[in-house]
């Protein structure tokens, strides 16, 4: 294009007043801040000009229509004003999934949140003595009631409470850990590198696949301040290949009189074997088994929010409290208000089953699972005004996450789509654009939705957006 006719298309484009005044807009100003729509004007016509003096726009003409601008804008308005936080349907089938925010609250927890934030309370405030109190005593009591533990401590999350155990009990010691349990959480929480930041020193001991109580003990020395097991969280070790327990490791503890720790990463409170799930230590076991700290996260499979516990022997937990990287790591008055409501529940198994969404969406029967699967397929098939979609039901295997039960994968409903119409990754990237993004994945050329962590409204939610996506297919 010439320089003069880029001079010419450039003062054709309207004044910001002229956008502002169009019906549209002034309807945006109804439900939007003016200073989101201004600001919203000004980049569009920014990118204008941008676009006609690099000569980047396709139709340059077209582009200087009102109503192209004002579409333009409101559809940045609409950007600049959505949350970058927002709700997704999880149609992975990953319970605990760490990329989309792990546990869903029971509803008795929600109500303690919203109670917490908008009520005062005595987070740290003795209503016996009529003085400042300690906030960690809330949930201490029912964590003791619920594992046996002497002694509880919440932090902010599990990563911190593993920080804090090692910096309060071995800072400038060594803790002595199986080169088979050295392992990266994802997130770059990597046991190492937790362990050199603590202050503590590795002693690694053993095989990756092997190792023995003897290489525990010979590798016991003055300087050594805990023996440690670490939940290998989301890889597992097959073949030739063994382990030391748990009640092997706290014998031999005993014996030289140094604690042992165990990082659960998950901790259950509720044995899954029933369920088809077999090999995840519960917390109880952990204590009862002996160890003198156990960690464990409180938003993987424990179904609460985010929060790391320390269960152990009094006089390491106080050893925990007493040091000042405590106050950075300090859990929050909303979390533990919902932490105490799930615990709650635990009081009752069945209670805890049916209540707690994670727990719920685990033990979820492959019946009901199919009965899902066939009201989701009929909901998209409903939605296909233009018969252009390949509907079926199909067995799949779901996977529990958060580091835990790692390769079991537990059988599941799902429902595919594909269309000779669009391809699978086109229609993958227009679920998660959609207004409430659904996130699925691809799967042997087909956009596969497992419907064990979908939730209530859900469907209606994906059906909207395939009718939506069909309108717009040739
Ligand atoms: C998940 C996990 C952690 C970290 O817990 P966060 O709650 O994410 O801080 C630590 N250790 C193990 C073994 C884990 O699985």
């Amino acid at each position: 294009m010439s320089h003069t006719s880029i001079q010419n298309l450039m003062r054709r484009i309207p004044g910001v007043d002229v956008l502002l005044h169009t019906d549209d807009l002034q309807k945006a100003l109804g439900t939007h801040p003016r200073k989101i729509v201004l600001e919203s004007i000004r980049q569009v016509l920014e990118e204008t000009r941008k676009g006609l003096r690099e000569n980047t726009l396709p139709d340059p003409e077209e582009e200087l229509q009102i109503h192209r601008l004002v579409g333009h804008v409101i559809q940045r308005v609409e950007r600049l004003s959505s949350h970058t936080l927002r709700p997704v349907i999880n149609a992975t089938g990953i319970v605990v999934h760490t990329n989309l925010g792990r546990s869903l609250l029971p509803r008795e927890a929600l109500e303690r949140l919203q109670l917490m934030g908008e009520r005062f309370n005595n987070l740290e405030y003795d209503l016996e003595l009529g003085k400042r109190g300690s906030r960690y005593v809330h949930a201490e009591a029912i964590l003791r009631e619920l594992t046996g533990a002497e002694a509880a401590l919440v932090v902010n999350n599990n990563a911190g409470a593993v920080f804090l155990v090692l910096n309060s009990l071995a800072q400038g010691r060594e803790v002595i850990v199986s080169r088979g349990q050295l392992v990266e959480i994802g997130g770059s929480f990597r046991i190492p590198d937790v362990m050199r930041c603590s202050g503590a020193i590795l002693q690694d001991v053993g095989c990756t696949n092997r190792t023995h109580l003897h290489d525990y003990a010979s590798a016991i020395s003055q300087s050594t301040a805990l023996l440690m097991k670490v939940h290998t969280s989301n890889y597992r070790i097959v073949g030739f290949s063994s382990e030391v327990t748990l009640e092997e490791m706290v014998s031999l503890g005993q014996k030289n009189n140094i604690p042992v720790v165990e990082d659960l990463g998950s901790g259950s409170f509720v044995d899954f074997s029933p369920y088809g799930l077999t090999g995840e230590p519960t917390v109880q076991q952990a204590v009862k088994a002996g160890a003198d700290v156990v960690t464990f996260s409180g938003d993987k499979l424990l179904g609460g929010p985010q929060v790391g516990i320390i269960l152990g022997r009094e006089d390491l937990i106080a050893k925990c409290r007493k040091n000042p990287l405590t106050r950075a790591l300090r859990v929050d008055k909303m979390a533990l208000g919902a932490l105490e409501a799930t615990l709650r529940l635990y009081r009752d198994e069945r209670e805890a089953l049916q209540k707690i969404p994670t727990l719920r969406m685990i033990t979820m029967p492959l019946k009901t699972l199919e009965e899902k699967a066939d009201a989701l397929m009929a909901a998209i098939r409903a939605a296909d005004a233009k018969d252009c979609l390949e509907v079926q039901k199909v067995e799949s295997s779901s996977q529990v996450g958060g580091g835990a039960l790692p390769a079991q994968n537990f059988r599941t409903w799902a429902v595919a789509v594909r269309s000779e119409k669009v391809t699978t990754p086109h229609l993958e990237i227009a679920l998660r654009k959609n207004k409430t993004p659904i996130i699925g994945r691809i799967e042997s050329d087909r956009y596969l939705m497992d419907v064990r962590t979908l939730q209530d409204g859900d469907m209606k939610i994906i059906q909207e957006a395939f009718k939506k996506l069909v309108l717009q297919l040739p």
